[in-house]
């Protein structure tokens, strides 16, 4: 049986995590820093400062030995302790194991057409992955990874056994644009790429468009020819890049303009992919 994971937070159904309306697991931490990260406080775990406590309008939280603990009844959901950390995270964690995840996502089952799992980076957890998913699996429930890519897939064969398939983020495609972006390189997620392609467990590739942050005709043309003859059966997403929920030296970065948006995409096309979704 798997440990209990800090989760972030459930959504019953979302419909842009995946195909068609799923419930949506966000798992909190992240190995990697993204400048454009539309959810930090999901990025690392809590130390116990207690700051979020002492700002707390609705006295929701409390320090208890030595963790934070969140009174969901009290909650306004006001978000001034997500406003107050400086860590990137959030007290509103609820640990749980596979089990009691598959308890709640089992209740959607009749409005769903699966579960997608997040974060933060939901890779970190995949021993609680594996169990979740084999749980959905012998309950008829599709089960989709969505990661940043950067762990090592070959690495996790029987979780990709249970799992319907992985959408993957590429942030840039050259290890300098990767760094500047995310802080590490972009090795392991070309590798990854690849990999998930040939297991036919490639569900769709996303790229996110910004002025000056990354290259993303360079990701295109990368994914591309990593991908090969089976670009064809590729689902690419082009997401352009919007400032919400970003922090940093990219909270007010520009958005890139509908006529780069549309060349991007005709050059999708050209290149083979069998769909190109721009959002
Ligand atoms: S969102 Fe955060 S600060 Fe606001 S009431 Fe809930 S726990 Fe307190
Ligand atoms: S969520 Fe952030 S502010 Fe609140 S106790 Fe944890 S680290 Fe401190």
């Amino acid at each position: 049986m798997s440990a209990h994971v800090p989760i972030n937070n459930i959504i019953p159904f979302s419909l842009v995590d995946g195909p068609g309306a799923r419930c949506s697991v966000f798992l909190q931490g992240c190995n990697i820093r993204c400048a454009y990260c539309h959810n930090p406080e999901t990025q690392s775990l809590c130390v116990a400062c207690g700051a979020c406590v002492r700002a707390c309008p609705a006295r929701a939280l409390t320090l208890e030995a030595g963790a934070v603990v969140w009174d969901s009844e009290l909650c306004t959901g006001c978000d001034t302790c997500i406003g107050t950390c400086t860590y990137r995270s959030s007290p509103r964690i609820r640990h749980m194991d596979a089990r009691e995840v598959f308890a709640e996502v089992s209740s959607y089952q009749p409005f769903i057409r699966g579960v997608t799992t997040s974060g933060g980076e939901c890779m970190l957890y995949p021993e609680f992955l594996l169990e979740l998913f084999g749980l959905c699996r012998a309950a008829g429930i599709g089960a989709l990874i969505d990661s940043n890519g950067t762990i090592d897939f070959s690495e996790h064969e029987g979780l990709l056994n249970v799992a319907d398939g992985v959408m993957i983020d590429v942030k840039a495609w050259s290890d300098a644009w990767f760094v500047h972006l995310t802080g590490t390189d972009g090795a392991t997620v070309r590798k990854n790429l690849a990999f998930l392609a040939e297991r036919d467990k490639l569900e769709e590739v996303r790229v996110i468009v910004t002025e000056g942050w990354n290259d993303p005709e360079d990701a295109v043309d990368g994914i591309a020819a990593t991908l090969g003859r089976r670009v064809g059966a590729a689902r690419l997403r082009l997401m352009r890049f919007r400032h919400f929920g970003v922090r940093g030296p990219m909270a007010s970065a520009p958005s890139p303009s509908d006529a780069r948006m549309d060349a991007l995409e005709a050059r999708a096309h050209e290149l083979g992919f069998g769909e190109v979704v721009v959002s």
